[in-house]
């Protein structure tokens, strides 16, 4: 509950301007949340002090103020248009509750009121939409497109948005006359806001609409094409602005940011702009050299020479076959497994114990 400013700071209200400077100043100074690392309550303390010193200490805020608590406007809660008076939580004279007016807070009404940039509820509302895509490691290594699904916030088609069920009486909102938005406050200090009764259109259904709940919009999705450059990274980000659009049309719109996750491939993986691959060749491949066909990542294929004695893991490079960035350029180096074979017919086992015998190895 919001407190009264004048009883924030300590002082009547027929304070001077000087009284209520020298008030803040002491209670600002005892309440700071420097002054108070252990005390979270300081913060908050410090906070009403500072707000009540923000407007009691402006002329036109404070004249303003006057009124509105002259007028009692903080009394029995909101005068709503059609509602009539309400007794509210916490009334009095000293202790009015600014939560009860129609769920908007105290930052609400002073930035409506006090013309304060009211940019927290537009931040709020656009704020930047985040999301994880995975992309195939070729995409990413090489440049390319990958559709990302991205949730969106639509009119229903079903009740043209006027959120009413098929056949529904439309009558006129009771809350708000038709109008659209309710007014609450007195005299200079009218401040509207969209009836939430109506939802703010002025009209009400006897029944709502199926498809949306009488919301008048739906959650869809929409898919878009993403550009992924090439030698994309995971973790790597990219911002999409006014890509964040979840709300109907007219809101604001904030920016779509995307974290590129990529999926491991099964023939390569990467080092910085070099991409790695083993291929497996046999033992006569090794001892005797031969000519590989090696899958590129474009898909295509190389013919890497094995020289004759090839040892196991050995690599080659390809030039220029990597990943290319900007004026850079990575190779592709092929790694060879050779394999051993793990049993062997006995005339080839003779075979191979003479092979043995004439190259002087002992086994
Ligand atoms: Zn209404
Ligand atoms: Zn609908």
């Amino acid at each position: 509950m919001a407190k009264d400013f004048y009883q924030v700071l300590g002082v009547p209200d027929s304070a001077t301007a000087d009284e209520i400077k020298k008030a803040y100043r002491r209670l600002a100074k005892q309440h700071h949340p420097d002054a108070n690392p252990n005390k979270p309550q300081a913060a908050e303390r410090f906070k009403e002090i500072s707000e009540a010193h923000a407007v009691l200490a402006d002329t036109d805020k404070r004249k303003q103020y006057d009124h509105m608590r002259r007028l009692g406007a903080f009394d029995g809660g909101p005068r709503r248009p059609g509602a009539g008076s309400r007794p509210g939580p916490g009334s009095g004279a000293e202790g009015f509750d600014f939560s009860d007016f129609g769920g908007l807070g105290l930052g609400d009404i002073f930035s409506s009121i006090f013309g304060r940039s009211g940019g927290r509820r537009d931040d709020a509302a656009a704020e930047e939409y985040e999301t994880v895509v995975e992309i195939p490691f070729r995409v990413a290594a090489l440049g390319g497109k990958v559709p990302v699904r991205l949730p969106l916030t639509e009119t229903c088609r079903q009740c043209g948005g006027s959120g009413a069920g098929p056949g529904a009486k439309v009558t006129t909102c009771p809350e708000c006359q038709g109008r659209g938005s309710v007014t609450f406050g007195q005299g200079g200090f009218a401040v509207s806001r969209p009836c939430p009764q109506c939802r703010g259109r002025g009209r009400i259904p006897s029944s709502p609409c199926p498809t949306c709940q009488a919301a008048g919009e739906v959650r869809t999705e929409r898919e878009i094409l993403l550009t992924v450059a090439a030698g994309t990274e995971s973790g790597a980000k990219v911002r999409l602005r006014g890509q964040g659009q979840t709300s109907r049309a007219g809101g604001p719109v904030g920016d779509l940011v995307v974290t590129f996750q990529v999926q491991p491939d099964r023939f390569f993986h990467r080092e910085g702009l070099d991409v790695i691959c083993e291929v497996p060749i046999n033992l006569a491949q090794a001892v005797l050299g031969s000519r590989l066909r090696v899958r590129t990542l474009d898909g295509k294929k190389v013919v890497l020479k094995v020289p004759p004695g090839t040892q196991p893991g050995r690599k080659f490079r390809i030039k220029g076959l990597g990943i290319e960035k900007g004026d850079r350029k990575g190779d592709q180096l092929v790694q060879v497994q050779v394999h051993i074979p793990e049993s062997l017919t006995p005339e080839q086992e003779e075979l191979l114990r003479q092979f043995a015998a004439a190259t002087g190895q002992t086994f």
